[in-house]
């Protein structure tokens, strides 16, 4: 038989460990959600797998059963889910795989001790929670599919042990042992009151035992197949919640059902605050795809790149519950609910957008991320541009294009940009100096996308949109003396070619000098941009 491993956590783990259990006791009760929401997944992910490989099947009354023995003081929550290799123990429980989480521990730690409990709102913190409530955590798991099962136990300090073990069927048990200063969590009472704050959206059945018997203990009701009206602003936060591991309340809660020729229901949410890191790591929608009720996948991308902010649920009658991976990717069913989902997100969008005070927020959190629509979508690439918002030099607040349009002088014929790293320090920029003495507007951006989408969008309300260091035709054209022919040789002499060309120009009015990107050249900032990313 295989011998014991013991091996010490990963540094990482070490560090988020030490920071979940000090730091978060008043948030102590999450552990259950978190336990509970690991099993889920693993259940959805039998599920999903099963597709594929019918030897994977959930047993028929899959579900999640909770616990507790108070004279061994242990909360156990088991599961029929897909369970876990050796190797998926060590690598899943040991290691800190999820970006998501090694952000978590980074924020966390360069948060001030007082403001620790409210970041947790922003997080989730995962398996590692259970240490706040057990000294010692036992995990017995068995991958559907394979004979062996494994046993890993730790006391969340240094490291943790594998050994093989048995159990009867694929899934998992997680077993605490409780804390002496958590007594509070060996009551199933106690247990119950936790369930029913979130767990109630929770689609796989969750079972409580109490007097030898095991209860349900979520409502497991698919609330996006719920009548409007019947249905609460709370019930919808709760669920937005429970969703994406938010904690927030949603900026704007959409929920229609389709019929006639595509039917589906959704319920999409827009967060009131963006998750930490949506503009980088992962770029893909995962905007939830059940079928008839059932959970499918997160990974369809039901929405493009840049609505991958909105979360939520879209539930069809129109595919089969055994739809597979390549069905998911070729059937026309889901390009046309994708085409409807967005048109929808645009229209609540464009309603919102006329409060500017209400919009603002929105903008705020992700209006960068919005902007990535205009140089990715083909098809809504005006209408986005319409909804995006920009800083600019007719004042501070933010401008729409539309806006923007009507403030522009009549002999003004293009909108004019600049682009740099820095909004503020765009404004000293000397290549606005001629604009502004025309009193032509200039819009400030400052967003990594700024640099790509303007070329993109080429022009709006048949304006075209022009670089600010490009603007020079307007210009009348500067006088021209002996003095300054001689004064630009020798500049031109000088700066060799790190130049291409030194011209007088009438658009400068208060600098003695400015860069600018010659023609057909990418604008200077992108270029130092370009640079520094070593292109
Ligand atoms: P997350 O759930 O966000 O990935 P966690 O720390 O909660 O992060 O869990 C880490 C990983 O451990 C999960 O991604 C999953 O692979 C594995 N895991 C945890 N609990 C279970 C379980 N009950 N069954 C199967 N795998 C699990
Ligand atoms: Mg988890």
């Amino acid at each position: 038989t295989e011998p014991e491993t013991t091996r010490p956590f990963d540094a990482e783990v070490g560090r988020l460990l030490d920071l979940v259990v000090h730091s978060l006791y008043s948030e102590r009760e999450i552990f259950l959600r978190e336990l509970v929401a690991n099993a889920a997944d693993a259940i959805d992910r039998r599920r999903f797998l099963a597709l594929s490989d019918e030897s994977l099947a959930l047993p028929e009354d899959a579900a999640i059963r909770i616990s507790i023995d108070k004279g061994a003081r242990t909360i156990t929550i088991t599961d029929d889910g897909i369970g876990m290799t050796a190797e998926d123990l060590a690598s899943h429980l040991g290691t800190i795989a999820r970006s998501g989480t090694r952000a978590f521990a980074e924020t966390l730690s360069q948060a001030k001790e007082a403001d620790r409990p409210s970041l947790i709102g922003q997080f989730g913190v995962g398996f590692y929670s259970a240490f706040m409530v057990a000294d010692e955590v036992e995990v017995i798991s068995r991958r559907a599919g394979a004979e062996a099962a494994h046993r890993w136990v730790s006391d969340g300090r240094g490291g943790y042990r594998i050994r093989p073990a048995t159990r009867e069927t694929a899934g998992s048990d997680v077993i605490l042992h409780v804390k002496s200063d958590a007594d509070e969590y060996l009551e199933p009472v106690r247990l119950e009151t936790i369930l029913r704050k979130w767990a109630d959206h929770i689609s796989v059945p969750i079972q409580l035992e109490r007097d030898g018997k095991f209860l349900a203990a979520n409502e497991g009701t698919a609330l996006w197949r719920k009548r409007k009206s019947d249905i609460s602003e709370a019930d919808y936060a709760e669920f937005y919640r429970h969703l994406g591991h938010m904690f927030d309340e949603p900026w704007a809660t959409i929920h229609w059902t389709a019929e006639g020729a595509l039917e589906f229901s959704a319920l999409l949410f827009i967060p009131g605050h963006a998750p930490f890191a949506v503009t980088e790591d992962d770029r893909e929608s995962h905007v939830r795809l059940h079928v008839r009720r059932m959970f499918i996948t997160d990974d369809a991308r039901l929405l493009p790149g840049w609505l991958r902010f909105v979360a939520g649920v879209v539930d069809t009658e129109d595919l089969p519950l055994n739809v597979s991976r390549e069905m998911l990717q070729a059937t026309p069913i889901l390009a046309r609910i994708r085409k409807a989902l967005v048109n929808r997100v645009l229209t609540e969008l464009k309603t919102r957008a006329k409060d500017e005070d209400a919009y603002r927020p929105f903008i705020e959190q992700f209006g960068a991320v919005l902007k990535e629509g205009i140089y990715d979508d083909n098809d809504h690439r005006a209408d986005i541009a319409s909804l995006a918002r920009f800083r600019s030099t007719a004042n501070d607040a933010l401008t729409s294009l539309d806006a923007y349009v009507a403030r522009m002088k009549p002999e003004q014929t293009d909108i004019y940009y600049l682009t740099g790293e820095d909004a503020e320090r765009l404004k000293t920029s000397p290549q606005l100096e001629g604009l502004r003495a025309k009193g032509f507007e200039v819009l400030l951006l400052a967003d990594q996308i700024d640099f790509f989408w303007p070329e993109r969008l080429a022009t709006y309300a048949d304006k075209k949109l022009v670089h600010a260091g490009a603007a020079r035709d307007i210009f009348s054209p500067a006088e021209t003396s002996d003095a300054l022919a001689v004064l630009a040789k020798s500049l031109q002499a000088a700066l060799g070619d790190q130049v291409s060309e030194v011209r007088a120009s009438s658009r400068l009015t208060d600098s003695p000098a400015a860069l600018a990107a010659g023609g057909a050249q990418a604008d200077l900032a992108l270029q130092r941009l370009m640079r520094r990313a070593g292109r």
